[in-house]
């Protein structure tokens, strides 16, 4: 682990540790965040007094269900769903839904953990949840995935609503997920109810810039925090992990800057092309024809393919991580540095080991985490849900301003929160000191619930 806990918040995290025993990617997230806020209990005496942080650390609901379905050969399947819906002091319960055979209860809590901050961010009121299921959608048929959502649906209705808890999409949960978890609550409830879920499709309620919003604001992110230091993503070699949803609007961006994406890659390896990754191949590829990422070298021989290649030690001005959690290590943290990285951008959740967020931060490179770098896509969320609320629909331009807009005020709310607290240009600090007070002051307002 990096840094010392304050002496008032060590119990906490103890107590944190003894009452969910195994969730470590849950203990790294909340450790993460108790870092940060020492000071801000000296500052704020009411907050230990109301115990804001413990009840932050516990979820408000956890809802953990059986998901029944059959695959094609008539055999029923049987998955695990999980719905924690941690905090709604802000608004209703918002954060995606993951579907990855490595879910278990410990990742929802970190996703559903992180949310809470990341939404108070944004700065609109959206409070935080997180759910999904141990389902593998990978080599399903159509079929099967609408049965597994159907089934998942069949449980999770009951606890959705427009003013109670509104998902949304995350790995292995896009466009054509959400469809057909939004046709069967549509059946069950024989309600046309817009406000449930986001990233819909555009011709029944979706909002533009939903799709690109996560990789867009990343590279916003980035580009604000470039700024800062009086730079641009003109001319810069980037890398950008995974080759899903977040991969390829963060590459079409850095692509509409200036930047030039050499690498992408998938969890069986990355690929390598120095005159800049064909973005339109990848989508044809992974969002077309959901082929693997190995199969770009078939139409662009000077690529290079590395199987269980290690996509960090391709050199590289600015990285954006957008796969998963824990994708860069010491390490690679080290060699990217060591490399020439200036800039890291967290298009993934908490993709960066407590470790490599130390040498980040020590190297003194503009290193934005996640909770604010990626806050881009639960931010056109909220954008969506509010054009379902007033029955309308804004075009693309109007929303990618509100977006970028949005994207600016989070760097700049990190920015001089860390200033306020002693720590120029640490946006870790920044974020989360930034996220907790606004949720913070909103629970002691409303007493002890
Ligand atoms: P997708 O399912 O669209 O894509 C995920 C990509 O990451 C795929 O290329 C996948 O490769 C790769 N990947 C997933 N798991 C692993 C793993 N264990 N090891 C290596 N590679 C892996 O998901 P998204 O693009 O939506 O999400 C990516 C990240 O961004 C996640 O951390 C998510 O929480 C975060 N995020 C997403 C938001 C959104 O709006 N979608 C919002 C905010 C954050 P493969 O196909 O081989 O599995």
């Amino acid at each position: 682990m990096t840094a010392q806990l304050d002496e008032k918040v060590e119990p906490i995290f103890q107590e944190v540790l003894a009452r969910n025993p195994g969730e470590t990617e849950f203990h790294q997230a909340v450790r993460e965040v108790l870092e940060s806020l020492g000071p801000v209990l000296v500052k704020n005496p009411e907050f230990t007094h109301h115990k804001i942080i413990e009840r932050i650390c516990e979820p408000e609901r956890q809802i953990i269900f059986r998901v029944p379905w059959q695959d094609d050969k008539n055999q029923v399947q049987i998955n695990r769903g999980f719905r924690v819906e941690f905090n709604s002091a802000l608004g209703p319960y918002k954060g995606g839904l993951r579907f990855h055979p490595s879910v278990y209860l410990g990742i929802i809590k970190f996703l559903g953990f992180e949310q809470i901050f990341k939404n108070s961010l944004t700065g609109l009121p959206i409070g935080g949840g997180k759910g999904g299921s141990d389902f593998d959608p990978k080599g399903k048929s159509d079929d099967e995935i609408m049965r597994f959502c159907q089934s998942f649906m069949t449980e999770l209705y009951r606890h959705l609503g427009e003013y109670t808890d509104v998902p949304a999409g995350d790995i292995g949960v896009g466009g054509r997920e959400i469809g057909y978890m939004f046709g069967q609550y549509k059946r069950i409830t024989n309600r046309y109810e817009a406000g449930i879920l986001t990233g819909k499709g555009l011709d029944w309620g979706g909002s533009l810039v939903r799709t690109e919003a996560t990789g867009y604001g990343a590279v916003f992110f980035v580009d604000e925090m470039l700024k800062a230091r009086k730079d641009s993503f003109e001319g810069k070699v980037c890398t950008v992990s995974g080759s899903g949803n977040v991969a390829i609007y963060t590459t079409e961006k850095i692509n509409q800057l200036g930047g030039k994406v050499v690498a992408c890659s998938d969890s069986n390896g990355y690929i390598y092309d120095e005159k800049g990754i064909d973005l339109e191949l990848v989508q044809q590829l992974k969002e077309v024809e959901r082929r693997r990422i190995k199969d770009y070298t078939g139409y662009r021989k000077h690529a290079k393919y590395v199987a269980k290649g290690n996509i960090w030690e391709v050199p590289c001005q600015v990285a954006m991580p957008s796969a998963t959690q824990n994708e860069i290590n010491g390490k690679d943290a080290a060699l990217l540095v060591k490399n020439g990285c200036i800039a890291v951008g967290e298009g993934a959740n908490m993709p960066t080991t407590p470790e490599g967020v130390k040498v980040f931060l020590e190297a003194g490179i503009a290193y934005g985490p996640g909770k604010a770098a990626n806050a881009g896509g639960v931010a056109t969320s909220a954008l969506e849900m509010q054009q379902n609320a007033s029955r309308d629909s804004w075009d693309f331009e109007y929303t990618e301003k509100r977006l970028q807009q949005i994207m600016k005020n989070i760097h700049q709310n990190c920015y001089e929160t860390a200033l306020e607290y002693g720590a120029p240009g640490n946006y870790v600090v920044g974020a989360n000191i930034a996220g907790f007070i606004k949720v913070a002051n909103a629970m002691v307002a409303m007493g002890v619930i």
